[in-house]
């Protein structure tokens, strides 16, 4: 299973503390960030923390109200659904795959192989590609649905666990049911109760993702982070200064989405 990889690139580093809102309250989180120039995709590994800090504390105040989460490892159910990757995350997950070795990288491309043809057998391929469902709620609500009838387990799911749990995306972490775990066998025809998260830290990176490419979406479908890695394309490079300059970016990125009525395409979510 890979690890995440350290906050910064090198050893000079200094300790920040900041502010982030959440919700109608605020978290004051304490970072080591690198003092030498950094990038957006490379402080993930401190994002994805402040992330795993909002879904604890979420879950704390659930359990608090007598409920509790249901998501446990072992159930990959909601790994049928098409998982929104930014750009970003997509660079990180390329550059780990690339320093894999071959052995491990010829089960990883076969499941990828698999998971898209299943995906064009189903007609659903070529209505990703075709990109005119995200520009509208109900064309993208249809996608979702018509993607998880595929039923085409996530490539990373092994076992019905996630093999690259450390460094899953944002929006994986973000999707946390209370209702029964046999009910996200079919979220379209079941009464899932999802858990609304006061701030989900994807949608930053989504909104980054559009600044980069000018464009309405500013992430993939996880299912394309390898031909979308074949590309090259090193979008974490646009958002680049110290460690404190980046972070402080990301955070003015955090407080817009927090106060915009969210205008992203949204992908499948629990209701
Ligand atoms: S990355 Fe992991 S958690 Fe996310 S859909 Fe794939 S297997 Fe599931």
């Amino acid at each position: 299973m890979p690890q995440d990889a350290p906050a910064q690139p090198d050893s000079s580093a200094v300790m920040a503390s900041f502010s982030i809102p959440v919700g109608s309250a605020s978290m004051n989180v304490t970072l080591k960030l690198p003092t030498a120039r950094t990038t957006l995709t490379q402080i993930l590994p401190v994002i994805r923390n402040i992330e795993n800090a909002i879904v604890e504390s979420a879950s704390e105040e659930i359990q608090a109200s007598g409920a509790a989460i249901s998501c446990r490892a072992g159930c990959g159910a909601c790994c049928r659904q098409m998982v929104p990757l930014s750009i970003f995350e997509a660079e990180a997950l390329t550059a780990w795959l690339a320093t894999l070795p071959e052995a491990e990288m010829i089960p990883i491309r076969e499941r990828f192989h698999r998971t898209l043809s299943t995906l064009r057998d189903a007609g659903v391929l070529d209505t990703i590609l075709e990109g005119s469902w995200m520009l509208d709620e109900q064309r993208t609500a249809k996608l979702a649905e018509d993607y998880f009838r595929a039923g085409v387990p996530c490539p990373f799911l092994i076992d019905e666990s996630c093999s690259i749990h450390p460094i899953r995306p944002l929006n994986c972490r973000e999707y946390l049911v209370t209702s029964p775990p046999e009910l996200c066998n079919d979220p379209w025809a079941n009464p899932v109760s999802g858990v609304n998260l006061p701030l989900r830290l994807s949608r930053a990176l989504f909104a980054f993702g559009q600044q980069v490419e000018r464009g309405p979406c500013g992430w993939i479908p996880l299912v394309f982070l390898l031909a979308w890695g074949e590309s090259g394309a090193t979008p974490g490079e646009s958002v680049a200064g110290s460690g404190i300059e980046v972070f402080r970016k990301f955070l003015d990125q955090v407080s817009a989405v927090s106060f915009a009525k969210p205008a992203d395409p949204q992908p499948a979510e629990p209701s």
